[in-house]
């Protein structure tokens, strides 16, 4: 392997989408991103944005992700439009992968023997693996000799100790299945853990965090000494907090009461993944934050009930990790509601005073990108941070193949 990487491609393959990023590495630069939509449906559609310019889309075919990628392919190489001349220009691939298990505990080089082995966990993810895996195989093929590196979305979680992972079922099922917690969206929580560090001028091992990605899909993490203690998303994405459409924690019980009722195993996943959450309870036919505020600030009992058990829920789970770590530096927001939405992030800081937060209400409905929520004398900060889950993807596939330059 080349010693001298400097062009990174970033890809994170969904069941229909293909999302891409191209980095010049040395200063972190993104030349080029865009996503290809709508894969196997009749009509794609390609978003294409070079450096900060304004995105075209474009009407596409797209039958599989091979020919996403042959799009993705020729934009980047495109006389007017293109960042590169030649596809030999990139020297290294870093794929997102769901589900890395307890096998891949950080971002590894995918070799025909660690790709048989990702293969082997297709079904701790049966909808993100196949395209996670598919999105590899036709880089191989597209970009022979290029190292592809797999970063899972778990492994930044298998700090976790074992009372914190394990669930209180007889151990048998955690050695005959694999049920454990493993922990979701680690790559957004790595890149927040250490660009908060730097922020608060803190070596990482030394920082100590609630980190919270909310979004549709949301997790909570208590970070200790830079390392996951603890997160809210368990064996699969659906447990923790209240998200977009998914449920949360829910007593167990509910789940056989439903068998127990005639509900086969296919709808009961429908049920607590597609149908719940804000979608659920908001009773607005909409799962996005915004319509859910606009319609509790009507008024709308449904609204009202879903955002208060949201910021609930999220408040439960800070006091619980700041108690876990024995104290935090930080509460960090992420994700595309922390980021964005103020009026949800307002129903939950003011309630962390018990905490050592002096909240700045100002500071929160007015600042954009990262910034400190709290009062700068605050003993505890509150700071909210866009993640960049695709530059980590990039910082850790060069430090794979790197390794040992
Ligand atoms: P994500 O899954 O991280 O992309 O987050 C998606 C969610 O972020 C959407 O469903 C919205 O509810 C929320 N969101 C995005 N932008 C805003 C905004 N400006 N204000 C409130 N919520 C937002």
């Amino acid at each position: 392997m080349s010693c001298h990487i400097e062009t990174i491609l970033v890809l994170n393959a969904g069941s229909s989408s293909l999302k891409f990023t191209l980095y010049k590495i040395s200063g972190e630069q993104r030349l080029a991103n865009g996503v290809v939509e709508r894969i196997g449906y009749g009509s794609a559609n390609m978003v294409y944005r070079r450096g900060d310019e304004p995105k075209s889309e474009t009407p596409v075919i797209a039958r599989n992700h091979s020919d996403a990628i042959q799009l993705v392919c020729k934009a980047l190489t495109d006389p007017e439009k293109g960042v590169i001349k030649a596809l030999r220009e990139i020297d290294a691939i870093g794929h997102r992968v769901l589900h890395g298990a307890e096998i891949f505990k950080e971002a590894t080089l995918m070799t025909p023997e660690t790709l048989d082995k990702v293969r082997e966990l297709i079904p701790f993810g049966p909808l993100h693996m196949p395209p996670n895996i598919g999105g590899i195989e036709a880089c191989e093929k597209t970009f022979p000799g290029v190292p592809n590196v797999g970063v899972f979305d778990t492994a930044f979680h298998q700090t976790m100790p074992d009372y914190a992972s394990h669930y209180a079922i007889p151990e048998e099922y955690y050695h005959k299945y694999g049920f454990r917690k493993y922990g979701f969206h680690g790559t957004s929580h790595h890149y927040i853990t250490v660009a908060t560090a730097r922020y608060l001028d803190k070596p990482v091992d030394q920082v100590n965090l609630v980190t919270c990605h909310l979004g549709n899909g949301s997790s909570l993490a208590a970070i200790k000494n830079g390392k996951v203690l603890d997160t809210t998303m368990g064996l699969t994405p659906l447990a923790g907090v209240v998200m977009g459409t998914r449920s949360g924690d829910i007593d167990p019980a509910i789940v056989l009461e439903l068998v127990r009722k005639g509900m086969t195993a296919d709808e009961i996943d429908n049920l607590l993944n597609k149908k719940s959450g804000l979608l659920g309870v908001g009773g607005i036919n909409s799962n996005d934050m915004r319509d859910i505020i606009k319609n509790a600030e009507a008024g709308y009992h449904g609204a009202q009930l879903a955002l208060d058990m949201w910021a609930h829920r999220i408040v439960q789970y800070i006091g619980a990790y700041f108690t876990l770590i024995g104290g935090a530096d930080a509460i960090v927001f992420t994700g595309g509601i922390g980021e964005n939405s103020w009026q949800a992030r307002d129903r939950v800081i003011p309630r962390l005073s018990c905490l050592g937060v002096d909240y700045d209400a100002e500071a929160n409905q007015t600042l954009r990108g990262t910034g400190l929520l709290s009062k700068p004398e605050s003993r505890v900060k509150v700071i909210v941070m866009p993640t960049d889950e695709e530059l980590m993807i990039a910082r850790e596939t060069y430090q794979v193949v790197t390794k040992g330059c």
